[in-house]
């Protein structure tokens, strides 16, 4: 039995795989880009009507959109100069920020952002939070949700769906939910691995450095981020994440290749 269920996995596993040339790997893949953004917007939304979003005439909303933007467009520009200048048409950017006194922020497929207040603590400038948006955004252009979303499928027995089949298969929906954080309650959330989270630092590095944004600044944001108590920190920065100190020198080797990419405006 317990063969047999390692070859329905296995036959998931070459069925469902596609390379992805930016990270430079294949990835699991049960799900349509199509099908997980629409499953995005309507959780984004639902998430807009139940959270406190802070006007968008105060500063630091302007600081988030701008950031969020200007990485946006770098973004757009990195996969046209590889080869994909269509990769992200579909992508519809929305950045909000919610007042909630959480060290977190999230990037959904499709290009829908929050941040929250309580991270704005911790990044102190906007070129910090251009650290913690290219990590974030990273996550979803490369389909990193994706990846965990059809790895749990496959865990929970669930194989590949599609349309409205997915749309409203309640199972889904919550690893959905699991996978992107919505909810920040520790147990409920589906960590990235390692490799997701250093390839996250990686091009996030470069996305903000390409925004105009000086990534040496990830060095001490990090160490901020190390230095907060565990209780403060959210899960989404906590489980299965690199440690602290390999993560900071594993910045420090990227910075000579990202800084090819800073142009300071
Ligand atoms: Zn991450």
């Amino acid at each position: 039995m317990k063969n047999l269920l390692s070859l329905v996995v296995l036959a998931f596993l070459l069925n469902g795989c596609t390379s992805n040339s930016i990270i430079g790997r294949s990835q699991l893949n049960l799900v349509s880009d199509n099908d997980l953004q629409a499953m995005a917007f309507a959780q984004y939304r639902e998430f807009l009507n139940t959270n406190p979003v802070v006007p968008a005439n105060n500063s630091n909303t302007e600081m988030v959109k701008r950031v969020g933007n200007r990485i946006a467009v770098a973004v757009k520009q990195y996969y046209k100069d590889n080869g994909m200048p269509n990769a992200l048409d579909n992508y519809n950017w929305e950045f909000n920020l919610i007042n909630k006194n959480e060290v977190n922020a999230w990037c959904m497929p499709g290009g829908k952002v929050v941040v929250y207040t309580g991270i704005l603590a911790v990044t102190q400038t906007e070129a910090a939070l251009a650290i913690v948006l290219g990590h974030e955004i990273t996550h979803a252009v490369v389909g990193h949700g994706k990846e965990r979303m059809s790895q749990e499928m496959v865990a929970q027995g669930l194989g590949s769906l599609a349309g409205a089949a997915l749309g409203t298969n309640t199972q889904a929906a919550n690893i959905f939910n699991s996978v992107y954080g919505v909810s920040a309650e520790y147990g409920a959330l589906l960590p990235n691995s390692r490799k997701q989270e250093l390839e996250a630092d990686h091009f996030g590095l470069i996305f903000a450095a390409a925004a105009g944004y000086d990534p040496r600044v990830a060095i001490d944001f990090w160490t901020r981020m190390a230095n907060l108590g565990n209780g403060q920190k959210p899960p989404a920065f906590l489980s299965d994440h690199p440690s602290d100190a390999q993560r900071i020198q594993k910045i420090k080797d990227l910075m000579p290749e990202a800084m090819k990419y800073y142009h300071p405006r």
